[in-house]
């Protein structure tokens, strides 16, 4: 049988049809329904009271964020993410400007931004890669002195907490992605995550087509999310600690069986509860990279190239040399990595790597 690098967790199917139950009766389908509320009360209770609206995914939540805050010109953001991060700016009609990462954590290196940043400069856009929180305080502080935005791309972030709140309500907004591939998902959706009653607001009204009724207000979008998605997340919410706690032992053997190997792995910053989302591996070439992924491949086991290309080598938009970000998307390869991974199974993966490494 072969093994993905992620597999969705599934709740118990009868606990979905309860909620399925309640849907068929009420008839409510979409549009702020009952279960979307609830699931929007209790993702804010989750995030240290961070003001959450439940979006149809991650992507519509960055390019909805950005509109909400009125974003022109340039922004700053990392080469060093999924591709969304960075079409959500051009789509947007900005333009990113790239700064390197940081060779610890692989977010964005909080020191060269202050040297990136131009009169044209609107904001930061930066990602918590792998859920490896960024350089909170100094992004701030940055920002406080130069009146940037800041918008963080918290897609792997879900339930990390950094200096004692949640990574999720730092920043003006931070987005998040509930997709399957995610920790946390809902099959398909994300959020935008503020404390500013009026952006909360703001956003409102642009994922529901920018009216109430007949009372028209502003541009809109339809970036809201259904009753079924949003059953599925309230099945999956309250099992999160039990995720976590899972993938830490799945890394934790992981990192046993590889450690006789000359692997890199991120560095957890100080003062964070990691999530566990991903398994990354830095081989010393890209030709071992191949040679695992390759091998691993043979045995019906896929591997991710994630993230690859660093994104100032689109083909479609090129950014300035970001030689650590070039680096290292040469070298990542991320694992299968979920919670339900049976420990068996990391051993022969395992297994595979050292002998292919041999
Ligand atoms: C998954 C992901 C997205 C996109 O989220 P969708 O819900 O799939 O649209 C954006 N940024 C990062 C870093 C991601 O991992």
């Amino acid at each position: 049988m072969s093994i993905n690098v992620t597999k969705p967790y599934l709740p118990p199917l009868q606990e979905y049809i309860g909620y399925l139950e309640g849907i068929w009766e009420r008839g409510w389908l979409t549009n702020n329904g009952p279960l979307v509320q609830q699931l929007e009360t209790e993702l804010s209770a989750a995030l240290s009271g961070g003001l959450v609206q439940f979006m149809s995914n991650g992507t519509i939540a960055l390019q909805v964020a950005i509109k909400a805050l009125e974003l022109t010109g340039e922004i700053i953001t990392t080469p060093f993410s999924y591709v969304a991060t960075t079409t959500a700016i051009l789509w947007e009609g900005c333009e990113p400007v790239f700064v390197d990462i940081e060779e610890q954590s692989f977010c964005i290196d909080a020191t060269k931004i202050e040297a990136a940043i131009t009169p044209r400069t609107s904001a930061i856009l930066a990602t918590h890669v792998y859920g490896y929180p960024c350089d909170v305080l100094a992004i701030e502080d940055i920002a406080r002195r130069h009146n940037l935005k800041v918008i963080y791309d918290g897609a792997h972030a879900f339930g990390v907490t950094v200096h004692g709140r949640s990574l999720l309500t730092y920043g003006d907004i931070t987005t998040c992605s509930f997709h399957a591939t995610k920790l946390f998902h809902t099959s398909e959706g994300g959020a935008i995550i503020t404390t500013s009653e009026e952006l909360a607001k703001k956003v409102w009204l642009y994922k529901s087509f920018g009216h109430i009724g007949d009372e028209y207000f502003s541009l809109g979008v339809n970036g809201k999310n259904s009753e079924f998605h949003a059953a599925m997340g309230l099945c999956n919410l309250p099992r999160v600690p039990e995720f976590i706690a899972a993938r830490r032992q799945v890394a934790e053997l992981y990192q046993a069986e590889l450690a006789s190997l000359n692997l890199r792995y991120p560095v957890t910053p100080p003062a964070t509860e990691y999530n566990y989302s991903y398994f990354p591996i830095i081989l010393e070439s890209e030709e071992q990279m191949q040679l695992v992924k390759d091998t691993l491949a043979a045995h019906d086991v896929n591997t991710r190239r994630y993230f690859f290309p660093s994104l100032n080598k689109l083909p479609y938009h090129t950014g300035a040399d970001c030689p650590v970000s070039e680096d290292i998307s040469l070298r990542v390869l991320c694992l299968p990595f979920y919670q339900q991974l049976e420990h068996d199974e990391v051993r022969r993966i395992s297994q595979l790597i050292k002998e292919a490494l041999a």
